[in-house]
């Protein structure tokens, strides 16, 4: 034993950083003495008994800047997502599903037949396949039809923009091509918007090991996995080219849908938005990182009050009331509406009213033009 105590030392020695490593991030525990649930199976159900406010309708009424409800051709259509909006207190939708020419138009007009010309707005959308040179004029002049038929804004531009979309050489369309240079400055003699969703989470673009936090999502959903650099752009380079092409035009009003994914790094975005005044961010589909640090998150919201727009994505009437509800109340220990984005729960962030009412509609109708005043507190 002792004579072999210098080799153990040494083995010690040779392995303390990587047990250190080891510990630190998985702790030792007792193995089961019944084989474990799955992922999937574990379901356990809270004790935790505390004051519980949910708020089926938001306090001041809102303008959801990322709107994807349902085309809005038709009359039946219109009545249904309107009657949802009321229960709600969404006073304006944002069609973020973005229609260009015909298809712009046709719901423009059958939404004013319908007499809610004041519950919807119109984004544009832009074709951005087979860019090559003299595509950016092209664009820029469909923008601006698109513009004087009624359009506010461009958006959403999906994220396909510079994951996969290729230019005409089949090269990736990079976001900061300097074709696109022209559409960009439209939009801001235009005075619009432009609403970009860029990359997706960062964990999409890790490798899928037991680590991963977005590990369940990844595992359900093979098209959100972005970690092949042979396929795909890393996320830092992505975010990279965002961000030259922010800094190409500052007279651009950007809105970056999902908070820019800053929100497990809410430092990162505050940087951000110091480095470029002309840039927003939305609150899509991030409400899991937003209330597991409500404390952090709401000195973040007052802070940057006038940065910060509220859009919800995909248009789920009954998900709604799990943003009013982070937003608005101070409660504990809640579920969020999909266990496969986090499977930890929220609290509120209890907001002051100045705050919400900016997030809720009021940096909306300051950054949108055109929009109707209707039903927003004067
Ligand atoms: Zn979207």
């Amino acid at each position: 034993m002792r004579r072999n105590a210098p080799i153990a030392a040494l083995l010690l020695l040779l392995l303390l950083p990587a047990a250190l490593d080891a510990q630190a991030r998985r702790p030792n525990f007792a193995q089961p003495t019944l084989p474990p649930p799955s992922i999937t199976e574990y379901q356990p159900r809270s004790t935790l008994v505390v004051p519980e406010n949910p708020v089926p309708r938001a306090k001041y009424p809102v303008v959801d800047l990322h709107g994807h409800p349902p085309s809005l051709a038709d009359p039946a259509t219109i009545e249904r997502v309107v009657a949802a909006m009321d229960e709600l207190n969404l006073q304006v939708i944002v069609q973020a599903r973005g229609s260009s020419g015909s298809r712009l138009t046709r719901q423009i007009d059958a939404v004013r037949a319908a007499g809610h010309a004041d519950r919807f707005v119109f984004f544009t959308t832009l074709d951005l396949r087979n860019v090559g040179p003299g595509s950016g004029a092209r664009i820029a002049a469909q923008l601006e039809e698109d513009v004087r038929a009624g359009a506010v804004g461009i958006g959403e531009i999906g994220k396909q923009f510079g994951l996969t979309t290729r230019k005409a050489d089949g090269a990736r369309l990079q976001l900061d091509d300097p074709e696109l240079d022209i559409v960009w400055e439209t939009a801001a003699r235009l005075g619009i918007p432009v609403f970009i969703h860029t990359a997706d989470p960062a964990e999409f673009f890790e490798p899928l090991d037991y680590e991963n936090e977005r590990w369940l999502e990844l595992a359900i959903f093979p098209n959100r996995r972005f970690f092949d650099s042979e396929r795909f752009p890393s996320f830092e380079e992505l975010m990279a080219e965002r961000d030259r092409m922010l800094a190409k035009h500052p007279n651009t009003t950007w809105v970056l849908a999902h908070m820019g994914w800053h929100t497990q790094d809410l430092g990162r975005l505050g940087e951000l938005f110091d480095r470029f005044p002309n840039v927003h961010g939305e609150v899509g589909a991030v409400l899991y990182d937003l209330g597991r640090q409500p404390r952090f998150a709401r000195d973040f919201f007052v802070r940057y009050q006038d940065r910060i727009l509220f859009g919800k994505d995909s248009f789920q009437p009954d998900e709604y009331p799990y943003y009013w509800r982070v937003f608005e109340t101070e409660d504990e220990y809640f579920d969020y509406y999909r266990n496969y984005h986090a499977f930890w729960k929220l609290y509120g962030m209890g907001l002051p009213d100045d705050v919400l009412r900016k997030v809720y509609y009021a940096n909306a109708l300051r950054i949108i033009p055109n929009m109707p005043e209707a039903g927003f507190p004067r």
